[in-house]
């Protein structure tokens, strides 16, 4: 007897968590490519990563 019950009464208890869409550093929309994972973060470079890193930094 194979009875599979399919209920979708309870989903699944995780927040959907929004998807990180724009770089953390300057804020432009990520796109499919030339994507730069640190630290469970999206950004378009390293350059941005650093910016989000420090964005009080020094600048001139
Ligand atoms: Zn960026």
């Amino acid at each position: 007897m194979a009875t599979e019950t399919k209920t979708q009464s309870e989903t699944a208890e995780k927040p959907a968590a929004e998807k990180q869409t724009n770089c953390l550093g300057c804020n432009k929309p990520l796109k499919k490519i030339k994507k730069y994972y640190r630290n469970q973060k999206f950004f378009c470079s390293k350059k941005c990563w650093k910016k989000f890193l420090k964005p009080k930094e020094e600048q001139k």
